[in-house]
């Protein structure tokens, strides 16, 4: 906790930039649970269960009713939540717990430790979902015992909701005239409350620690999504002015129109990242020239078998449809580490992040590559597209020159347009090498941060190292440029940094071709380009690559860009 003459600031991860100022209020507590079960006489096992069937059958019809009132992402969180209260495996488990003499309470709780426990083991995204696990087993209880269900409170004024870790359900109903920003003590940068508030433009600070557990409530606080601080004791009237500020200047983000280019007319091709039809489509309402990344292995967390070519070909034929007239890059499988993908990554390994993920899998695995790739080309021949409509295919995880060849004769073979990540160090290094034999490559700054730092990219611990300020990475992103512009390739980027609007003109001023960042991200990186001009970029890139640390290079360039 930093003390500051206004108060005391306390530092989580910043998820969804935004300034509020309003009172703290913590979300409703969940149910104790019970610590062990009483045995139920064998003739009342039945009728138990039939007591947690209904119970959880009202707890699903209510969340099913809630996504029918809600929207887009919001509605399929809440549709998905009511599929895992519905979910056989779980509620046989409950089963065999009753019929083992449990109370329903302690059934539930014992069977969902049983899943928290196998999504644990999977790690990465998966182990961010025992959220959701935990969320259906504390409506489950609340229920059985006739309690209200855990969840929001009700306020009569804007707040700033404060939590341990949200719900899906929850952060997916958040009302925004009510609740102005959301701070959570858990969860990461990829969590569904990061992507949820993400979706509803709502500041969010994830990761908060249990430094503010005994904030009390109706205290007001200021909260700063960008920079990631929550502050206790700041003045009000100079916080209402910050949050005035900040509304004005988002008003007139939100009027900016494409194509991006700077103030003196250098264009930059703005891209969005997805990771389905359904974020492409969103993606098609906003400025978006078209997409940048397309997550395919987001679409096959939950598999369990590899899907049939012609069956990849539907899924992907959903995201080009959005974009019939635009270029869109589709990454091929990125299996592995905090993804994985029970089809394609088959041994466990100590250190994922350094395993077999990636294009590395389709070394011993090249046909579930080709498959792919078939799947890519048959999506995209489906929809006739051409020059005009270009299907560009990237890989993920390229470290050597002999695997970008490799990869980029696949992609030919199909007529497909063959690029590469460049998101570990060595293919930064080796760009001059490896830029030859491909049509573009594509910077991920979420990766190469993390390989540059030697800094597990997920842990709370250590986001003072994960900085895509990072001189070092900065360095090597100017060393890619440098070689996109000696052979003649164009550079993207497409990690976190390219939704960060002073960034953007960082990388703009070192050279790169296209961003792609998240949908909400487009106009406040379209909008501060259009505010500056090219040189006023490349002088924000010389001073971010000089500077001794991210903090100082963030600082540098706000000091030239202007705040
Ligand atoms: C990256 O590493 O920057 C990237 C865009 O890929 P992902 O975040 O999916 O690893
Ligand atoms: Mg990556």
């Amino acid at each position: 906790m930093e003390q500051q003459s206004q108060g005391t600031t306390v530092k989580g991860t910043g998820v969804v930039a935004g300034i509020a100022y309003a009172p703290a209020v913590w979300i409703r507590p969940r149910p104790e649970l019970p610590q062990s079960g009483q045995n139920i006489a064998e003739e009342n096992r039945d009728a138990e269960f039939e007591r947690f069937t209904n119970a959880a059958d009202t707890v699903a019809a209510r969340l099913d009713e809630r996504a029918s009132r809600a929207e887009g992402p919001a509605a399929e969180v809440l549709t998905a939540t009511a599929g895992m209260v519905r979910d056989r495996g779980w509620r046989k488990t409950v089963r065999r717990n009753v019929k083992g003499g449990h109370p329903a309470d302690f059934a539930v709780v014992s069977a969902t430790d049983k899943f928290v426990t196998m999504f644990e083991q999977a790690g990465g995204i998966m182990a961010e979902r025992t959220t959701d696990l935990k969320d259906i087993r504390d409506r489950v209880i609340a229920e059985l015992r006739g309690e209200p269900e855990p969840g929001l409170p009700s306020v009569d004024g804007p707040s700033v909701l404060f939590a341990d870790d949200l719900s899906p359900a929850d952060t997916a109903t958040l009302d925004t005239d009510q609740f102005v920003a959301l701070v959570t003590e858990l969860g990461g940068p990829t969590s569904h409350t990061a992507i949820i508030a993400r979706q509803l433009n709502l500041p969010c600070i994830v990761a908060i620690g249990a430094k503010l557990r005994d904030l009390p409530a109706d205290e007001p606080v200021l909260v700063d999504g960008s920079m990631g601080t929550v502050a206790i004791g700041a003045d009000p009237e100079e916080s209402q002015r910050m949050v005035a500020d900040y509304q004005a200047k988002a008003e007139k983000v939100a009027q900016w129109r494409g194509p991006a280019q700077t103030k003196d007319g250098h264009r930059v091709q703005l891209l969005a990242n997805v990771q389905d039809g359904n974020a492409a489509r969103l993606a098609a309402d906003t400025e978006a020239e078209g997409v940048g990344l397309f997550r395919t292995e987001l679409c096959f967390l939950s598999a369990t078998e590899e899907p049939s070519v012609e069956e990849q070909a539907d899924i992907y034929e959903k995201v080009l449809r959005a974009f019939p007239h635009s270029k869109v890059v589709v990454r091929s499988l990125d299996a592995g580490s905090d993804k994985p993908v029970a089809f394609a990554n088959m041994k466990e390994e100590e250190n994922p992040a350094l395993g077999v993920r990636g294009l590395r899998i389709a070394r011993d695995n090249e046909a579930l590559l080709t498959r792919q790739l078939d799947a890519i080309a048959m999506a995209s021949e489906r929809l006739g597209r051409d020059e005009h409509a270009p299907t560009w295919v990237m890989a993920p995880m390229v470290a050597t020159t002999r695997e970008a060849k490799w990869f980029a004769g696949l992609c030919r073979e199909r007529n497909l347009i063959a690029g590469a990540m460049i998101e570990v160090p060595a293919a930064a290094l080796m760009a001059d090498k490896i830029m030859p034999h491909l049509d573009f490559v594509s910077i991920g700054t979420n990766d190469l941060t993390q390989y540059t730092m030697a800094a597990d990219r997920m842990s709370p611990q250590l986001a003072y190292l994960t900085d895509p300020w990072q001189p070092a990475v900065l360095r090597l992103i100017q060393q890619t440029c440098n070689e996109g512009k000696a052979t003649g390739t164009p550079v993207g980027v497409c990690g976190e940094a390219a939704a960060d609007p002073h960034l953007a003109c960082v990388l703009t001023g070192l050279g790169v071709d296209s961003l792609s960042c998240a949908s909400t991200a487009i106009a406040g990186v379209g909008a501060q380009l259009a505010a500056v001009d090219l040189i006023l970029c490349q002088k924000a890139a010389v001073a971010a690559l000089s500077a001794e640390s991210a903090p100082e290079a963030r600082e540098a360039v706000r000091g030239i860009l202007g705040a």
